[in-house]
């Protein structure tokens, strides 16, 4: 094994560790949580190293980065299993784009792109699974994306609507410098709020590396972790 191979095995093994340890706090089975390991700023020879180890699943933020590099793993692993999760905010210009080669887009935050996605996934003669993301900053807060609370079950009844989505439940990022059960708390009862009516929409979208633990206990089902895998990105730029 190379040395980065090494490396990344190692932290695989420890993110594991971790996700064990938060599980059985709160009873929860470790199967029933993914790890989605988020590559962006690092190359196709970590995603291959990656999917040689076992991985799966691949989140991506940028349209140009992802589709490039997932073009580069498909031809150096035309057998592999790769699911790509576009987990960044998607400007309705890229949904063409990146409706053709993802497998989940985690950040759906408006009607437009409900639109847009659909229509080109139609295009694309495929099918996207999408989340919807909620906003869980404090009201009025600028910053990051997604829908607010209140209107998450609006926006998912849309989801479902769409001919060519699948929506399979919600996405949430903690605000810098918050309190990530609080942020989790509310991630919780928007899922809530939109099984009543989609009660398929079982998937939770939450944790990074620096708060998957408090994630796991309020229910996600899908982690995002880049930097516990691969390192830290500045060092990169
Ligand atoms: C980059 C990114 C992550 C991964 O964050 P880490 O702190 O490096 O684990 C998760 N979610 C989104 C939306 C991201 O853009």
């Amino acid at each position: 094994m190379t040395d980065r191979r090494t490396e990344l095995a190692a932290r695989l093994a420890a993110l594991q560790v971790r996700i064990e340890a938060a599980c059985a706090e709160v009873d929860r089975d470790p199967g029933e949580v993914t790890t989605v390991v988020v590559t962006k700023f690092f190359p196709t020879s970590d995603v291959l190293h990656l999917l040689d180890l076992g991985v799966q699943d691949i989140g991506e933020n940028r349209d140009q980065e992802a589709s490039i590099k997932l073009a580069g793993v498909r031809a150096a692993r035309p057998d592999a299993t790769v699911r790509l999760h576009f987990v960044g905010q998607l400007q309705t210009n890229k949904a063409g784009s990146v409706a053709g080669y993802a497998d989940v887009v985690h950040a759906v935050d408006r009607p437009k792109l409900v639109g847009a996605l659909d229509r080109a996934a139609g295009r694309a003669g495929r099918r996207l699974v999408a989340l919807v993301q909620v906003s869980l900053d404090p009201p009025g807060a600028q910053g990051r994306a997604g829908v607010e609370p209140s209107g998450a079950a609006e926006l998912a009844d849309l989801v479902a609507a769409a001919e060519h989505l699948d929506l399979a439940g919600v996405m949430g990022v903690a605000p810098l410098g918050g309190d990530p059960d609080r942020a989790f708390a509310e991630l919780a009862r928007a899922a809530r709020g939109i099984r009543q009516q989609h009660p398929a929409a079982s998937w939770m979208s939450a944790g990074m590396s620096a708060d998957l633990e408090a994630a796991i206990r309020h229910g996600a089902t899908h982690l995002r972790v880049g930097t516990a895998i691969l390192g830290s990105r500045q060092s990169l730029r």
